[in-house]
């Protein structure tokens, strides 16, 4: 497109973008207050609530003491090591992901959550090109696939009755591999407890100053390599938009591979789509999703997580959720 007709096209853009903006604005804030309240509910522990006997596949903690809803992936793995097959949480996965694809990742994940605060941290964001990208979506396939070799193995392994040496070998690592480094378990379990521990060391500094640093000291590595890869995991979030989810998470590995298959989707309608002369859509998708290279009657892209900001930002109204 020549000059002129960008500048028309921005012209055009600019229409109702006070609009547009008040849009955005209405969902995202629609999103986060869904966001905090099923933040609070899943770890209304705290309240005296729960737990309650409900799988979810969202990316928690299993170790955290507040948490009232389990994290399907991490009950996988558990029940793997125990020698039972994980038929419920399987069935949680697999029911949530057909019925809304991964509108829980937009929508009630604890993790997710966290990363879409993130963006208040205002920095440039860093862009990827859509080859690398692509390449580096497949991390999280990678990470999910090794963490169910491990499990399957480990369970066959058991009953086999010849696991013991394996279990030994793994230690930590044994009941739920994925768990052992997850971010969100280190951020929302170990970590309260070390500050716990740490806050408790203050009280007593006054009579033993030296307190402090002997229980930083006493920290294992294994404790400081899962606070690196949450700290690092936070700060790339800061950088990339959803980067996490984009490209590490396991559980939303799970879930794309049934997005696709999901009752809910996109619809893009193709006589309202301005499509070339705009993007919109797709600047704002924090996943990246290639919207106007996707079939118009409906679309279930694998990592759409349902965010909604692409139909906020559509001046024209072309995009609408679509179920069925
Ligand atoms: S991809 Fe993982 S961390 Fe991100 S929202 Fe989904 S389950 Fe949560
Ligand atoms: S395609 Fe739309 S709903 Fe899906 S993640 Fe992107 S912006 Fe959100």
């Amino acid at each position: 497109m020549d000059k002129e007709g960008n500048d028309d096209a921005k012209g055009g853009s600019r229409f109702g973008m006070g609009r547009v903006r008040q849009a955005i604005v209405r969902i995202e804030n629609a999103r986060r207050i869904v966001q905090f309240l099923c933040f609070l509910l899943f770890n209304a522990a705290i309240f005296g609530l729960g737990p309650w006997p409900l799988f979810l596949p969202v990316l928690q903690s299993l170790g955290a003491p507040s948490k009232t809803v389990g994290d399907a992936f991490g009950v996988l793995q558990l029940m793997l090591y125990d020698g039972v097959f994980p038929w419920l949480p399987l069935a949680s996965i697999f029911l949530a992901a057909m019925a809304s694809g991964r509108i829980l990742c937009g929508w009630a994940c604890p993790f997710g959550f966290v990363q879409d605060l993130l963006k208040y941290v205002k920095r440039k964001q860093a862009e990827f090109s859509l080859r690398t990208h692509e390449t580096m979506i497949k991390a999280k396939h990678g990470i999910l696939l090794l963490t169910l070799f491990i499990s399957g193995s480990l369970a066959v392994s058991m009953f086999s009755e010849v696991g013991e040496g394996y279990v030994k070998a793994l230690g930590t690592f044994a009941p739920a591999p994925f768990e052992a480094l997850s971010p969100a378990n280190t951020l929302f379990a170990i970590l309260p407890g070390v500050i716990f521990d740490i806050r408790y060391a203050i009280f007593r500094v006054m009579e033993a100053p030296e307190s402090i640093l002997t229980g930083i000291l006493s920290l294992s590595p294994l404790f400081w390599l899962r606070f690196a890869i949450m700290v690092i995991v936070l700060a790339l979030g800061v950088y990339v938009q959803r980067s996490w989810c984009r490209y590490l998470c396991p559980e939303g590995a799970l879930l794309a591979l049934l997005n696709r298959f999901s009752f809910l989707g996109l619809k893009r309608d193709p006589l309202k789509c301005t499509r070339a002369e705009c993007r919109a859509c797709v600047e704002v998708c924090p996943m990246k999703v290639r919207i106007l290279d996707l079939p118009w009657e409906k679309f279930t892209d694998p990592e759409c997580i349902y965010c909604l900001k692409c139909v906020s930002a559509c001046s024209t109204k072309a995009l609408r959720p679509k179920f069925l």
